[in-house]
């Protein structure tokens, strides 16, 4: 949720572009690799920046969001270039009162044909998200940090408790920033419905989640770069859990004694340790 006064599009648009940078910075958005989609739940007027119009069914429907606009990267896009013309690589997409179609805005500038490939789980992770908690600000971003995808692959990271307990050891801070710790799922085909469902459920619980074999998605209702720091904290934590491997596990990271004195000392409820 954001308080009023509420950033206008434009500064928007900037900090996507700038989450978008720093995602890339960390090798999470190889090609044109991940996707980013952010709702606006106030009067947004997108004409300016975004002049031409169509209108396009959505891949899911989407009552909760009706009236209200949606920044969203373009398919094809590199997330590392949208800084560069924020306009042109992402579209504005207003929901319209069926909760079935949008408008979709765009740039003259437009270098895409049509949205991300995974608008159907933004869609329906904002609904959701929208519909439960009436929040006015909500981001989404798909990303894919190669250490925690490797891990991905190895059956035990596959399961909540073995991949929680073995990536939240190695930093103080990971309790903090992931104290419900970071959802798995197992692997779906990209842009599936099963991929979809998965999601949505998964994101009720936890704010962000591994899509095995492929990468993450992770949300906030309160910023965008907040999404993409909940991808670098875990990142970071499974790039340890990676070199601990690889050295022959000779490290055992924070003990559960200290992660739950780490916990008291900082007011975290959580249910890992
Ligand atoms: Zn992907």
């Amino acid at each position: 949720m954001i308080d009023a006064p509420y950033p206008d599009l434009l500064e928007l648009m900037e900090l996507v572009g700038e989450a978008g940078k720093r995602l890339s910075d960390i090798d999470a958005t190889e090609g044109a690799a991940g996707n980013i989609s952010v709702y606006l739940g106030w009067e947004i007027d997108p004409r300016r920046q975004f002049p031409d119009s169509e209108t396009i069914v959505l891949p899911y429907e989407t009552p909760a969001l009706k009236e209200k606009v949606l920044l969203i990267s373009g398919s094809g896009r590199r997330l590392r270039e949208i800084i560069s013309d924020p306009a042109a690589n992402l579209g504005c997409l207003k929901i319209n009162a069926d909760g079935k179609t949008g408008t979709l805005f765009t740039s003259t500038r437009r270098l895409f044909n049509r949205l991300t490939s995974e608008l159907n789980s933004h869609l329906a992770v904002h609904q959701d998200q929208v519909h439960q908690t009436n929040t006015n600000f909500h981001a989404v971003i798909h990303a894919q940090p190669p250490h925690l995808t490797f891990l991905s692959h190895i059956p035990r990271y596959q399961d909540f408790t073995f991949f929680n307990n073995h990536i939240l050891r190695w930093q103080p801070e990971l309790i903090v920033n992931l104290p419900e710790g970071v959802g798995v799922i197992p692997f779906a085909v990209p842009s599936s419905d099963e991929l979809m469902c998965k999601t949505l459920e998964a994101l009720r619980v936890n704010r962000m989640v591994v899509w095995c074999k492929h990468g993450v998605i992770a949300r906030s209702d309160n910023s965008v770069k907040r999404a993409a720091d909940r991808i670098e904290y875990a990142e970071s934590a499974a790039k340890y859990e990676y070199m601990n491997l690889v050295c022959g596990e000779p490290a055992v990271g924070l003990s559960r004694d200290e992660i739950i004195s780490i916990c008291r000392a900082f007011d975290i409820k959580q249910s890992i340790f």
